[in-house]
């Protein structure tokens, strides 16, 4: 009783709201995105959502009804999924909001880069529970070599590696992201590297490449931070089905599939 208590005090800091989601997990979803963020991913479109500080707290009922609001959209496929910034970083706030969310049979998505994962205490309990009441994740490969990881995100990666292979080992559906930047994450041992890693997990339903975009790039202005992929363009269609082929672990020629096109 007395942890029903705490849990009714929690509030999220809420960065923003969207109704109509189509692409962040399966059918229409309601979004929400929280605030706050460790990494410093270079191409970041959500600078905006790094600091943990928000006037937006909301209660996952006030949340949770607000969302149930689209339901009639949802059909049997939707849902709503947690995005930011960072999700697990509040993960008080997402388990409460998620076992409420089960009790409504509301389908959960947690769109995450993993960083905050560990096999240490009190994390790694309240992470296990909050799989109990979580149907699927979309979850973010940014860079397969530790070294270039660092450099792309600030954050170290063998923790969200030991995040995926512990989301295998209970077989929780992931989704996996892969951001395709130019002359960073699209040289051909890294892609293969990633793949070898992809193989090993048994629980990836779906591999999406996300071709880099500069679109969030005036945030970082408004933060008065310096961009440094400025000048770096957008990859090809080509290098983008390209990446899809290795990923997915295809057979055959990638390069044969592409000009066959
Ligand atoms: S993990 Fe997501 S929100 Fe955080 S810096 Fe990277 S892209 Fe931005």
């Amino acid at each position: 009783m007395q942890e029903r208590g705490i849990y009714h005090m929690i509030k999220g800091a809420i960065h923003s709201t969207e109704s109509f989601g189509s692409v962040d997990g399966p059918g229409i979803r309601f979004l929400i995105f929280l605030k706050g963020c460790r990494m410093r991913c270079r191409y970041c479109h959500n600078a905006d959502t790094w600091d943990p500080r928000s006037d937006d707290m909301r209660t996952a009922d006030e949340l949770l009804d607000q969302a149930e609001r689209y339901r009639s959209y949802w059909g049997k496929e939707g849902g709503i999924t947690v995005s930011g910034g960072e999700p697990l970083l509040q993960i008080d706030f997402l388990l409460d909001l998620f076992r409420k969310a089960k009790a409504r049979g509301i389908h959960t998505v947690i769109d995450t880069a993993g960083e905050p994962f560990t096999r240490e205490e009190p994390f790694f309990s309240k992470f296990q529970e909050l799989m109990q009441v979580t149907d699927l994740l979309l979850m973010d490969i940014k860079h397969i070599d530790p070294e270039e990881h660092r450099k792309l995100t600030g954050r170290q990666n063998d923790n969200i590696l030991e995040m995926f292979r512990y989301l295998s080992s209970i077989g929780k559906p992931v989704w996996i992201r892969y951001v395709l930047v130019p002359g960073i994450t699209d040289g051909d041992g890294f892609l293969k590297k990633t793949r070898e890693f992809i193989s090993t997990l048994e629980n990836v339903r779906k591999i999406e490449v996300l071709p880099y975009h500069s679109m969030g790039e005036y945030k970082w202005k408004e933060l008065g931070i310096p961009y440094s992929l400025e000048g770096v363009e957008p990859p090809g269609t080509d290098s983008v089905k390209y990446a899809e082929c290795i990923l997915r672990g295809e057979s055959g020629d990638p390069h044969e599939k592409i000009s066959g096109s």
